[in-house]
């Protein structure tokens, strides 16, 4: 299965993304997570990425391209994966297509989870990610049991650096003018299954199921 999760930032790709990785049991890449460990690392790529993270604006193509080229090569993408961020412009989709058909790969499904802006910008400034497992908390809607820390690792919880309001509605509008068009890139190939993502994480879980298994 080679799927591709698209939608806005805080749209719950990541979460949908870890019940998906135990159902088919293949791997999920997440751009947004690679970059992060690249700025925690302070590799090379990391202090190039983070100029353009900490603005709300995209990675330039290139960077991307050339990551994850080397991602879908592992020997872990072989039975396929769950793409989490990627590809987020036409360029990267276009990248993209010219990676599988070297490796002779095609997509499943492309699964487009829409979610309306007013209930982002509520979803990221509640937001709260583990310091040391990287589990995601909501303060609203999937409050942590203790106040401030994580219910698997007992680890700090903290906003990120890109979830303050002025980065929100930069990266707002980067999706509505640079990946919406990535959405309509796939539907034209018929590989596109439209989610409306209002509802709890598990009727939402259940819905792409749906969509997907058939
Ligand atoms: P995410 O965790 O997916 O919301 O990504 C956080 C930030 O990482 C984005 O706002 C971008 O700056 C960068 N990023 C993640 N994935 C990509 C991508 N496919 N192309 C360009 N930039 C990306």
């Amino acid at each position: 299965m080679r799927l591709i999760l698209i939608g806005p930032p805080g749209g719950g790709k990541g979460t949908q993304a870890k019940f998906l990785i135990d159902h088919f049991a293949i791997p999920q890449i997440s751009t947004g997570d690679m970059l992060r460990k690249n700025v925690h690392d302070k590799t090379n790529l990391g202090l190039e990425a983070q100029k353009f993270m900490n603005l709300g604006k995209l990675v330039p193509d290139s960077v991307i391209l050339q990551m994850m080229q080397s991602r879908i090569n592992e020997t872990d993408c072989s039975n396929g994966y769950i793409l989490d961020g990627f590809p987020r412009t036409i360029p990267q989709a276009e990248g993209l297509d010219d990676l599988l058909s070297e490796l002779e790969q095609k997509l499943d499904h492309v699964v487009e989870i829409n979610v309306p802006d007013n209930l982002i910008i509520t979803r990221l400034s509640n937001r709260r990610s583990c310091k040391e497992c990287g589990q995601v908390f909501n303060l609203i809607f999937e409050p942590p049991t203790t106040a401030g820390k994580c219910n698997t690792c007992n680890g700090e919880l903290y906003l990120r650096d890109d979830d303050n309001a002025a980065t929100i509605q930069q990266r707002l509008s980067v999706y509505h003018n640079q990946t919406k068009p990535v959405i309509d890139y796939y539907s034209k190939q018929g590989l596109t299954q439209v989610i409306n993502a209002i509802g709890t994480i598990d009727e939402i879980r259940l819905e792409i199921l749906k969509n997907i298994v058939l």
